[in-house]
């Protein structure tokens, strides 16, 4: 059986960022990606705008050229698809990873397809799959989406977005565009601070002027078929008509992976164990790279700031 000097975990923006690093060094590697290359970006908003510039974006020094300051969805999937197709990486798509166990100096990585061999992995899983779920009666409903696309199915109707995150705020504004009728309920006493700076004021003229209703400090309790309860910032419980909840609460890891693969998980954001300057876990050869790497505080990594991380991890096999 071949045995592969790495095996990356992921397609992202920085899986392939690590492949293009193994590739310039010479090492055989392979990309395995449960879905299409840079799945996550793929089920992103479609009319989504990335907070950074398109230089930000770029990984192993390749241009990407975009009409608009900051890009769009699509762009950034002409961009990061181009580089696979282009750079003939290598990667199995539609492979899901199912477990990696350490037997001996080599790692054997399980997949939903076949069985691999590889000195070092790279997990490279990011944070998109896994909604961070509010844990409350209805929250199973049909109408309830964790995942926003687009606002044209919202067209007349009474949504209730849920957070005042980016996604929160495109979410609202882009339903509220199209006619829906939006009540954001916010857990926190303000829009988020982390809120594009061109949107914020946006979102803050519509509330304050009463095109979308806002209630800050509230809780939402429960989701029934046509209405949502929710607790106000007094503690009443008051009870409206609803046809969608948009529950834009965040995402997470996939913790049971880490933990699984033998990699520790510390503190209230359940941080996985690394070395910051080598991006090697508490388990020898088996690295991490991107926004994985944040545990639930996902907001501490981006492409922007994990790009580095490829030449990081590279560096050190090499050197090995
Ligand atoms: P991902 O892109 O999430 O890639 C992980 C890949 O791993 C996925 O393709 C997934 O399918 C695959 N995978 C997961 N588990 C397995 C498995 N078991 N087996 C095989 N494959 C698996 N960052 C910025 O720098 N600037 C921005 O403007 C910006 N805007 C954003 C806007 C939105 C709406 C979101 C959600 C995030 C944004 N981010 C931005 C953050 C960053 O873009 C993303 O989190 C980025 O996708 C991170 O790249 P990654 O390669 O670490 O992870």
């Amino acid at each position: 059986m071949e045995i592969l000097d790495i095996l990356i975990i992921g397609a992202g923006p920085i899986g392939l960022n690590c492949a293009l690093e193994a590739n310039k060094n010479n090492l055989n590697y392979l990309i395995i990606e449960k879905g299409t290359i840079v799945n996550s970006l793929y089920n992103y908003p479609l009319y989504m705008k990335f907070f950074s510039t398109a230089d930000k974006l770029e990984i192993a020094e390749i241009p990407f050229i975009s009409a608009a300051p900051k890009p769009g969805r699509q762009e950034a999937l002409e961009y990061y698809q181009g580089i696979a197709r282009q750079k003939n990486i290598n990667i199995n798509l539609y492979e899901k990873v199912l477990n990696v166990s350490k037997n001996g100096e080599l790692f054997e990585i399980e997949t939903s397809k076949s069985k691999y061999t590889a000195k070092n992995v790279i997990i490279s899983t990011g944070f998109y799959d896994i909604p961070n779920l509010m844990n409350i009666p209805g929250e199973n409903l049909e109408k309830v989406k964790h995942y926003y696309t687009e606002p044209y199915p919202y067209a007349k109707q009474k949504i209730v977005v849920i957070g005042s995150s980016n996604s929160s705020v495109d979410a609202a504004l882009e339903t509220y565009r199209k006619g829906a009728e939006v009540t954001m309920i916010i857990r926190n006493s303000e829009i988020s601070e982390n809120v594009k700076y061109w949107v914020k004021p946006d979102i803050e003229n519509r509330i304050a002027e009463g095109s979308i209703k806002a209630h800050f400090n509230a809780e939402l309790i429960e989701i029934k078929e046509q209405s949502v309860i929710f607790k106000d910032k007094n503690g009443k419980v008051e009870e409206i008509e609803n046809d969608f909840v948009l529950a834009m609460t965040g995402y997470l890891p996939d913790f049971d992976f880490l933990k699984n693969s033998g990699i520790d998980l510390q503190g209230e954001c359940l941080n996985p164990v690394y070395n910051p300057e080598t991006m090697e876990t508490n388990i020898d050869n088996l690295y991490l790279a991107g926004v994985v790497c944040g545990g639930k505080d996902t907001h501490l990594w981006f492409i922007e700031n994990s790009r580095i991380h490829a030449e990081m991890i590279v560096k050190n096999i090499v050197k090995n």
